[in-house]
């Protein structure tokens, strides 16, 4: 017999398991609307033209080698990366109080993080929100850190529970590492206004919270990769330390070349340099040294102005096709005249529309219309165009009437 007979079935991911199934289902009519990634208005995948132009660049550049990179990968881009989240003006980088080493895309920074501070800091626990992108528990578990939750999202108002988050992170114990998504909450789509992330700030540096900032949407959220990530430069801004995951996942389309940033902003210089040499530590054992053709990829496009802008036209394209799908779902909706408010259709922003369908409605959708969607109700506004949209608005109405 084998010596794993006793090995037992694992449940698939929650996520990715939605499209397990979708692929099983042989009916024309099924839609996938369960993962987090940008199709066409045609519904295909797609890679931006900038991304092929820098790529034929790098295939065409004779001098290009595959070398290893360094332990904390491309330097130009770790540079690039950090100017792009914290801003071309930021007084942390400038100061030399910025450490940025490449991951694995958002997953990959926020386990070298997390390891990072399981190691090095002196309080082990994060708060992350209720609730929260799935892997986030298992990240930061499995990285040694303890996770509880803060509240965040209120289904009564399908918003903000802005005043029980206050309260949870005013009772956290002194130290501890909150977790916060830089945009375009997922799975909610619910973000804080830019007061109420000041009252945030006021609340996290007086009780001397670490803030971990997740940013996997840069520029996909609002089109505007400035607006993004002004949550994060709040932060950075006001001298404080703070920790970002950043991905290029979304915003650049490189899903499955896994290119993303740590950054970790210190008080002083000199800390900066002991973390970076403790950040290698982390990396080394793990994967030695990251992959070099999805950074080369951004550093080629962050670094050159005219790809630079093709680059912020091409995502404010696909961030604008998103907000398009949620007004031509809420239109449907309201057409059909199927009950309830759907508002929060419209209010939310970024990939995902939390639509507040339980888990028997979402099974009702996937059995009798095929719409494929996780099953705490989250939908794919960028797995939409508007040959499915009236699909989806009759499985939704036959699901509620
Ligand atoms: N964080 C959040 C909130 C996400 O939604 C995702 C992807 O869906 C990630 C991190 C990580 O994505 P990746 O590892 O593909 O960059």
């Amino acid at each position: 017999g084998s010596v794993f007979a006793n090995v037992v079935q694992a449940p698939e991911d929650p996520i990715l398991g939605v499209t397990v199934a979708y692929n099983k289902d042989p009916s024309r009519m099924k839609v996938n609307l369960g993962v987090g990634a940008y199709r066409t208005e045609e519904g295909k995948p797609l890679v931006l033209n900038v991304v092929r132009r820098a790529e034929q660049m790098l295939v065409n550049n004779p001098s290009r080698v595959k070398e290893y990179l360094p332990i904390t990968g491309l330097a130009d881009f770790n540079k690039l990366s950090a100017k792009l989240i914290f801003g071309a003006d930021s007084p942390a980088i400038q100061e030399n109080r910025v450490v940025t080493v490449q991951c694995l895309s958002g997953t990959g920074s926020l386990r070298v993080g997390g390891e990072f501070l399981a190691k090095h800091y002196h309080e082990r626990t994060i708060y992350i929100p209720q609730p929260t992108w799935g892997n986030h528990t298992k990240v930061f578990m499995l990285a040694g850190l303890s996770v509880k939750t803060y509240r965040y999202y209120d289904p009564t108002t399908r918003g903000l529970n802005f005043k029980g988050l206050l309260e949870d992170l005013s009772m956290a114990p002194s130290g501890a590492i909150v977790l916060l998504h830089a945009c375009a909450h997922n799975p909610t789509g619910v973000d804080p206004t830019v007061g109420q992330w000041e009252q945030m700030r006021l609340l996290i540096r007086s009780k001397g919270l670490l803030p971990f900032f997740d940013s996997a949407y840069q520029g996909f959220a609002s089109g505007s990769l400035d607006a993004d990530a002004q949550s994060v430069r709040m932060f950075a801004a006001d001298g404080g330390e703070c920790l970002t995951a950043q991905s290029y996942a979304k915003n650049m389309g490189l899903y499955g070349e896994r290119v993303g940033a740590l950054s970790i902003v210190c008080k002083y210089a000199d800390v900066a340099v002991r973390v970076e040499s403790q950040l290698k530590l982390v990396i080394r054992p793990m994967y030695s040294n990251p992959p070099i053709h999805g950074a080369s990829i951004v550093a080629t496009i962050l670094k050159d102005k005219e790809m630079y802008y093709e680059w912020t036209v091409e995502l404010k394209a696909m961030a604008n096709r998103i907000i398009n799908m949620r007004q031509q779902l809420f239109d449907a909706l309201r057409a059909r005249g199927t009950p309830g408010d759907w508002t929060h259709i419209i209010k939310q922003i970024g990939m995902f529309t939390f639509t507040g369908l339980n888990k028997e409605q979402v099974a009702f959708m996937t059995q009798e219309y095929h719409v494929y969607l996780t099953s705490d109700g989250r939908i794919s506004m960028a797995g939409l165009n508007s040959k499915t949209v009236p699909h989806l608005a009759d499985a939704i109405h036959a699901a509620v009437t």
